[in-house]
């Protein structure tokens, strides 16, 4: 995902970017990309330096972390990126904390890739779930609970569990 800089004459200026889902396939694992990943951007010039400020909204298919079905979300993130356009040698230690990107005297392309993968990583929770109710797998027999019923009962587990403290009694 990336602009040219000399497409703009006055800023601040708004302009979205769209990217196939393809260009980040693989990139994030527990997810498939569903259709185009739009990223909305704010880009104002301050001196010789740019200030982005971007919005990132994928539709994306995610495995549920109870059952392993994939079922349909939407991943959302923000990213702050400061563009300089001279190669500072110096960098400053409050650079360091924030997104920076510098481009080398005659070039104008920005490329947001990276930036957008890392923060759609972010945006992807912990422990996805379907559906708050999910029951997930049965831990004995693996059968998706939201889907059938096993003859497994929690009981069972319990007397298992007293067998083993038994035998190691
Ligand atoms: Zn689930
Ligand atoms: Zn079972």
């Amino acid at each position: 995902m990336n602009f040219d800089l000399r497409e703009f004459s006055s800023f601040p200026v708004e302009f979205v970017l769209e990217s196939e889902g393809d260009n980040l396939e693989g990139t994030i694992e527990g997810i498939t990309f569903r259709d185009v990943i739009k990223l909305k951007i704010n880009l104002q010039k301050v001196k010789e330096e740019y200030l982005l400020h971007g919005v990132v909204k994928a539709p994306v298919d995610v495995e549920c972390s109870r059952c392993l079905e994939m079922y349909e979300s939407e991943l959302v993130g923000e990213l702050d990126v400061l563009i300089k356009t001279t190669q500072t040698k110096a960098v400053m230690a409050s650079d360091s904390s924030e997104d920076c990107i510098y481009l080398k005297q005659n070039e104008h392309i920005v490329d947001l890739t990276d930036m957008v993968r890392q923060t759609l990583t972010l945006a992807l929770p912990m422990k996805p779930v379907c559906n708050e109710e999910c029951k997930g797998l049965c831990p004995n027999c693996g059968v998706n609970l939201n889907e059938e019923t096993c003859d497994c009962s929690p009981d069972e587990f319990d007397e298992r569990w007293d067998g083993l403290r038994n035998l190691l009694e």
